[in-house]
């Protein structure tokens, strides 16, 4: 099926929303605030910069103190329980803001709000919140906010749709020298403990031309760091005439100073054509985020994730081979349904053979119409938590093992802002996506900077800057 496209003569409508906004609130002395906060992967928060783009052009400026606010906007994530109730928690918070100001408009979106039982117990609990919008309509927010402000009420808007491409919407980005792409939407693997397929809709690629576009005019205008986003990029390009290494072959091949980084790969569909091409690049980092999320197969299967231990390690070997600096990182998943311990044995020695530089872990969370949500789960919560903590030595151990050998090495570092382990360095990541902390100065900041490796933390490394050669 064609991936539907929103119309030019739409996203005009929704321009002259922007502008009627705009008109209305340039009459006025001062500009009015808007707070928005995303949580979440960094879909979530690529979508944030859009719904700022998006104000910004309605003549809002920006706060991080909600209670200066004219308009709230929490952007949601449904992929665990804790998420989801840190969101509930965080909007109950804001009832005595509206009681004070009742001007204030507050609106939620993202994933959470997708899934129905969640949206209903979002409008109920909260009559104080205005506008409630899905996903999939995210092009359509000046609209709903322009009703809102001129004609007041409650406004849902959740419609239950595969999901659109809508290009060409404004972007207010975080950083000048750092930017994220989204590459594809939504996601057809429907592992049975995930939700996103179900909130983010089928799986959908933007076409090269409108990629390699933007990263160019990023380029131009200075942007030295390039993330390009999708649930399993390494399925990008069906229905267009290219596939995830022949976009990264063209974009490697742009002019420019600059690094690009993806995320996430499947397993399933990483290839070794994949990984030569990031081996003979000049511009790809030396990461592969590739979650593995379990090393038994009876419960790979269970998940229905289509690769095994052996093709994963076999996949690991030829990666490490071609890239031998490689940054492998993952994601591991305790206590799935069903899950015993000799399974989680299994992804224990997964973990000490292929030895991770660094992994996000989590303790299954169930997810209302996913699949594993109806599948028996004996194993007590403490024993998963139990599992949890021997999974974090494992890796803790492991992670150090990696970052050690980086010490008496010099590496490349993008410099992005203020150190984190001491106020008197700086901070950035080296081409390999890891965190190092220097000697630096403001001057650095959104500058390549070569930095000799002194020390290494389990989550970063320390360096001394080196001077140009
Ligand atoms: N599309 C990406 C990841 C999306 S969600 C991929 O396939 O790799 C990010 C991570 O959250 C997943 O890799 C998984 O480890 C974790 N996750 C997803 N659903 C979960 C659940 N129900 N409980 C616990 N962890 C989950
Ligand atoms: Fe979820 Fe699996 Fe899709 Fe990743 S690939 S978003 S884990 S369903």
């Amino acid at each position: 099926m064609p991936v539907e496209t929103v119309s030019q003569a739409e996203l005009e409508q929704q321009r002259l929303y922007m502008q009627k906004v705009r008109s209305v609130f340039h009459i006025k002395q001062s500009p009015p605030l808007a707070y928005v906060h995303s949580y979440g992967c960094q879909q979530n928060v690529s979508d944030g910069e859009r719904i700022k783009g998006m104000l910004s052009e309605m003549g809002y400026l920006f706060t991080d103190d909600t209670a200066n606010a004219d308009f709230i906007l929490f952007n949601t994530c449904a992929v665990r329980e804790n998420a989801v109730e840190r969101v509930f928690g965080n909007v109950g918070a804001l009832k005595h803001l509206k009681k004070k100001n009742p001007d204030l408009i507050i609106a939620v979106c993202g994933c959470m709000v997708q899934q129905e039982q969640t949206a209903k117990r979002l409008k109920t609990t909260f009559p104080f919140v205005d506008i409630i919008f899905g996903t999939h309509v995210l092009h359509k927010f000046p609209e709903l906010l322009f009703t809102e402000i001129f004609e007041g009420g409650r406004i849902f808007e959740i419609p239950d749709s595969d999901g659109v491409i809508a290009e060409g919407i404004p972007v207010a980005r975080d950083s000048t020298f750092k930017a994220s792409v989204p590459i594809m939407y939504g996601c057809n693997n429907f592992c049975t403990y995930c939700v996103v397929p179900y909130v983010r809709g089928r799986e959908r690629s933007r076409s090269p031309e409108d990629v390699i576009s933007e990263v160019r005019s990023l380029v131009e205008s200075g942007c030295k760091d390039i993330l390009l986003l999708g649930q399993n990029v390494n399925s990008y390009g069906k229905g267009t005439d290219t596939d995830f290494p022949e976009l990264l072959t063209r974009l490697d091949g742009l002019e420019g100073e600059f690094r690009i980084e993806f995320m996430t790969s499947h397993p399933k569909d990483c290839t070794h054509r994949l990984i030569d091409v990031i081996a003979d690049s000049d511009k790809i980092c030396r990461h592969l985020h590739l979650p593995v999320q379990c090393g038994s197969n009876r419960i790979l299967r269970a998940m229905n994730r289509h690769y095994t231990r052996e093709s994963y390690l076999e996949l690991v070997d030829y990666a490490r081979s071609k890239i031998p600096d490689l940054n492998l990182t993952t994601d591991i998943i305790v206590g799935f349904p069903g899950e015993q311990r000799e399974d989680f044995e299994q992804t224990l020695d997964l973990m000490e053979q292929v030895c991770f530089d660094s992994a996000f872990t989590f303790i299954y969370s169930p997810r209302t119409g996913t699949k594993a949500s109806e599948m028996p789960d004996p194993v007590s919560s403490e024993e998963k938590g139990k599992w949890f903590r021997e999974l974090l030595e494992v890796q803790t151990r492991c992670g150090s093992k990696c970052y050690e050998k980086y010490v008496g090495k010099t590496v490349t570092v993008l410099c992005d802002g203020k150190g984190r382990t001491d106020d008197r360095y700086f901070t950035g990541k080296s081409r390999q996506n890891i965190i190092v902390d220097f000697d630096g100065s403001e001057s650095d900041i959104g500058n390549f900077v070569d930095v000799k490796i002194t020390k290494a933390l389990g989550w970063a490394l320390i360096g001394e800057k080196q001077d140009p050669k």
